[in-house]
Order: structure tokens, then C-alpha cells, then sequence
């Protein structure tokens, strides 16, 4: 539809990828002592990318046992000297990025653009500022000698696959823990060259250990006997399943789950930067975001000039080839993700919501959603309520703040939120009535490795970022 010049990134950039992996255990890749084995697709193309192991219990045990020696040393090491590996690491990352963002945009289907632009400097940021930590943990507010809570088992989901790694390894190591990750079951292949750069960096062996699977492997690391802490991300209804496997147990717990975030726009906001943080709070990332401003809350006098504004910019979306330099929506990550936003958006038609996307080639192979928007929807429709988790905006409108404020809270998650307004006294105002952990203003989908992250409600408990992701991995 548009004449542009297609400005495709290198798929070789991504290095070599093997035809199959085994797991990253005690600093080697060994076999899994299991003969299943899971593939790995490009969303884009459905090609397969390289078969993976399926983790048994076998292959569980023996990676925490090489997390629980590894404790041992590594818990006993001078932060100052911790901080140093991963200074490293998040320098061999910088160095490494455009490999590891095509590499992630081959295996997740996110568009180039975004892998190299945020989650790359992202992930990077993350092992330098928890780096800077490690040798100053007696100022984290735990006393002067808090200790590592010991082995974590870390279950992360696929949609920042290397971002999700990082949040959950950077803390856990700066502050004397061990690890063994599980990445998703659609998106193992950063993880494992990560499991690469950790020997690159000469990370003492057993301190990461990388376990891949589905939900079975997840099942199993979390319910291990020899694990102390679980750091879990991904949906609600898997967050309380490994609640309740817990709940047996003393092992220690955090939560990042899903969410159904309002965008909340007033009359008052600047409607183009506005509908720029509308597009932005929806479709990056094809929407495959746990804080997404899934819900728009616009203030019905100016309903029909943002849904006007909304639309011509949505026209100008390029939806395609993640390795397309010029894309903004790339591929969705899974047919059965795809499946249920189909299902979802043909509930949000049924139910009488109006539907409208901007016309949109798509791709014939792979998995593809166009933008979409819904308006006229109620807070009882499913589209309003339930997490799609794609590139789908659910509109509502609301008369006055009190109102805006008791339709953003209508919802059983509460990760986050953003308010557009010039009103200062409104922002502050909104913020404090808003039952969300993260609240932006004037902005939206921002990101910074200083800022604690996290839900109320059902959307978890636990903070990751910032001095208060310190917390999950240490004892005073
Ligand atoms: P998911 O819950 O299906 O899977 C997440 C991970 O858990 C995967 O690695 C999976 O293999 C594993 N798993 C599945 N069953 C398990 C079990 N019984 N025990 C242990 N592990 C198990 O979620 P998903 O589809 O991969 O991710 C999407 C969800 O993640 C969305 O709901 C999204 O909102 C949420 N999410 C939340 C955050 C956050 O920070 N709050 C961030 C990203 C994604």
C-alpha cells in the first residue's frame, strides 16, 4: 500500500544457529537425558529455526545441583568482584546487540526496530545498573550484611524473551544468588546464546544454568525441593498454579502476571502526542505487553477528534517483516496466540463493540494481526475485561476524573496505567486513586532499569527493577 523502500537487516547478523539444543548446565551445553524434543519457529515464515531439549526431571535435577554448588563460591565472593561479571556481561551484550536483536526478532517475530532500539539497550542497562549494586548491597536498606535467599528458579514468558532474562538474572546474581532460567517454549533461542556469553565472560560455572521446555520443565524447576526462591512471569493462570504448588512449601515467591492497563485521555491533552502514546501503549511490541494500554479512556467531549486522530495514524502503521528496518507491527508470536486473539476480537464483534482496522496487507506464511480498534465498548464486554495480549485498543469513554478513575480500576488487574493531561494536580490525583504499580503521565510504555516494576491484584506481587528488585533475592 505505501511506496517505500524496504530496508531489510541482515538475517546472517543473527550468527549461527544450531539444528538442535541440549541445555546449558555446570557452564556446558549438554544433552538432555530425555529424547524429546521441541522446534523452534520464525513467526514470520514458519520456517523452523532449530529443534531444543524438552527438560525432564532428570535434567532439572542436575541443573539446580550445579546451581546449589555453584552457591557455595559464588555467594562467598566480594560483590565488588560479582559486579565485575556482569559489568562484563552487560559489555559483551553492547557488543554483541545486533546479533541478539535479530536473533530475537527471528525467533519472537518483533520487529528489528524495537529489539535494536529497546530491549538490546534495555538488557544492557540491566546488568550495568545491577552491577553497580553488587558491592553496595549494605545501602539497599537490609541491613549491613543482607544475604542471598540462595538458588532461584526463574520461568520467564516469550514476549521480551532476553529482557525477561535480564530482569530476572542481573538482580539475582548481584546480590550472591544462582540461577537456573527456563525460557518460553516459543522463544528459547536468546537465552541460550546468553548461556554462550556467560562463558564468554568467564562466569564461574554453575551460576546460570539454562533449562529449556514447556510448561512441564516450568512445573517441575518450580516444585524442585533444592529451589529457595521462584521468580515467575507470565499469565495469571500459571502464576496461581505454581501458588499453590507453593503453597506446601517455604520457598519464597514473586509474581509478575497479566495485565489490562487504562490509557486515560483528557480533553485537556494534546491529541496528536497523545494518540502518539495511544499507538505506542498498544502496538508496540504487537501488543504482546503486560502493561499495554489495552483499554483507551478518552473523555467524551473529545471522543470523536481522538478516535479521528487514532485512525489516520494507525493508517500509517507498517505491518510486515520484522527484519524490515521500517516495520512497526511485526509478526505474532504463535498461532495459538494468534487463535486467541481471533477469538477474542470475534467475542468483542458479537458483543456488539464497532470494529475497524486500517487496510493492511498481510503476509501470506506466518502469523499476522492487523491493528485494530474497537469503540462503542462496554466495561462488560470481554474485550474490556479479559487480557488479549495483541494489537487490539478497546475504547470507552468517561465524563470526569472520578469516573475515569473507577473505570480504570474496573478490572481485576492492576500492572499499570497513564493519564494524558496538562494538569499537574489531575496527574498527581489520578495516581494516587489508580490501583496500578506503574502509573505514567503524558507518556506511556517507558522504561528504566532504576524504577521498581510490578502489579497489584491479579497482576502479581514482587517488584523487579530498581533498588526494590533487590528484595525477592535477599534475606536480612
Ligand atoms: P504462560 O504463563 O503460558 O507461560 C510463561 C512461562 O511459564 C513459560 O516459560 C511456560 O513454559 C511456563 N509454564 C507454563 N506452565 C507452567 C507451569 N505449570 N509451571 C511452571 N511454568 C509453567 O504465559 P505466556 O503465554 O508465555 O506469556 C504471556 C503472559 O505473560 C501474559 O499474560 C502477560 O501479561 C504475562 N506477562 C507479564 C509480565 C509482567 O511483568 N507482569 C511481563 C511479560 C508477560
Amino acid at each position: 500500500l505505501f511506496d517505500y523502500a524496504p530496508a531489510p537487516e541482515s538475517r546472517a547478523a543473527a550468527g549461527d544457529i544450531a539444528s538442535t539444543y541440549g541445555h546449558f548446565i555446570d557452564g556446558e551445553f549438554v544433552e538432555s537425558t530425555g529424547s524429546e524434543a521441541l522446534k523452534t519457529i520464525d513467526p514470520s515464515t514458519e520456517e523452523v529455526l532449530a529443534e531444543f531439549a524438552q527438560g525432564t526431571e532428570a535434567d532439572v535435577d542436575r541443573a539446580v545441583a550445579a546451581a546449589r554448588k555453584a552457591f557455595t563460591s559464588w555467594s562467598a565472593l566480594p560483590g565488588a568482584e560479582r559486579g565485575k561479571y556482569l559489568f562484563r556481561i552487560a559489555r559483551i551484550i553492547q557488543e554483541r546487540s545486533r546479533e541478539l536483536a535479530v536473533l530475537e526478532s527471528i525467533d519472537n517475530g518483533k520487529p528489528i526496530k524495537e529489539t535494536r532500539d529497546v530491549d538490546l539497550p534495555l538488557v544492557a542497562a540491566h546488568f550495568f545498573y545491577y552491577a553497580g549494586w553488587a558491592d553496595k548491597l549494605e545501602f539497599a536498606g537490609y541491613g549491613s550484611n543482607p544475604r542471598p535467599v540462595g538458588v532461584a528458579a526463574q520461568v520467564i514468558p516469550w514476549n521480551f524473551p532476553l529482557l525477561m532474562l535480564a530482569w530476572k538474572i542481573a538482580p539475582a546474581l548481584a546480590t550472591g544468588n544462582t540461577v537456573v532460567l527456563k525460557p518460553a517454549e516459543t522463544t528459547p533461542l536468546t537465552a541460550l546464546r546468553f548461556a554462550e556469553i556467560c562463558r564468554q565472560a568467564g562466569l564461574p560455572k554453575g551460576v546460570v544454568n539454562i533449562i529449556t521446555g514447556d510448561g512441564r520443565t516450568g512445573a517441575a524447576l518450580t516444585a524442585h525441593p533444592e529451589i529457595d526462591k521462584v521468580a515467575f512471569t507470565g499469565s495469571t493462570e500459571v502464576g496461581r498454579a505454581i501458588a499453590r504448588t507453593l503453597a506446601g512449601t517455604t520457598k519464597r515467591l514473586s509474581l509478575e502476571l497479566g495485565g489490562k492497563a487504562a490509557n486515560i485521555v483528557f480533553d485537556d491533552a494534546p491529541i496528536d502526542q497523545a494518540v502518539e502514546g495511544i499507538v505506542d501503549g498498544i502496538f508496540f511490541n504487537q501488543g504482546h505487553v503486560c502493561c499495554a494500554g489495552s483499554r483507551l479512556l478518552v473523555q467524551e467531549s473529545v471522543h470523536d477528534d481522538v478516535m479521528d486522530a487514532l485512525k489516520r495514524r494507525m493508517s500509517t502503521l507498517r505491518v510486515g517483516d520484522p527484519l524490515d528496518k521500517n516495520t512497526d507491527i511485526g509478526a505474532i508470536n504463535s498461532a495459538a496466540q494468534l487463535a486467541r486473539i481471533q477469538e477474542l476480537t470475534a467475542a468483542g464483534e458479537a458483543e456488539g463493540a464497532e470494529r475497524w482496522s486500517p487496510a493492511c496487507e498481510l503476509p501470506s506464511a506466518g502469523y499476522w494481526f492487523a491493528p485494530t480498534v474497537f469503540s462503542n465498548v462496554s466495561a462488560t464486554h470481554r474485550i474490556a475485561r479479559e487480557e488479549i495480549f495483541g494489537p487490539v485498543l478497546s475504547v470507552l469513554t468517561f465524563r470526569t476524573p472520578e469516573e475515569a478513575v473507577a473505570k480504570a480500576n474496573n478490572t481485576p488487574y492492576g500492572l499499570s496505567a497513564g493519564i494524558w493531561t496538562e494538569k499537574g494536580s489531575r496527574i498527581l490525583w489520578m495516581a494516587s486513586k489508580l490501583r496500578a504499580g506503574v502509573v505514567w503521565s503524558n507518556t506511556f510504555n517507558k522504561f528504566d532499569p532504576t524504577s521498581p516494576f510490578g502489579g497489584y491484584k491479579e497482576s502479581g506481587y514482587g517488584r523487579e527493577g530498581g533498588r526494590h528488585g533487590l528484595e525477592a533475592y535477599l534475606d536480612v
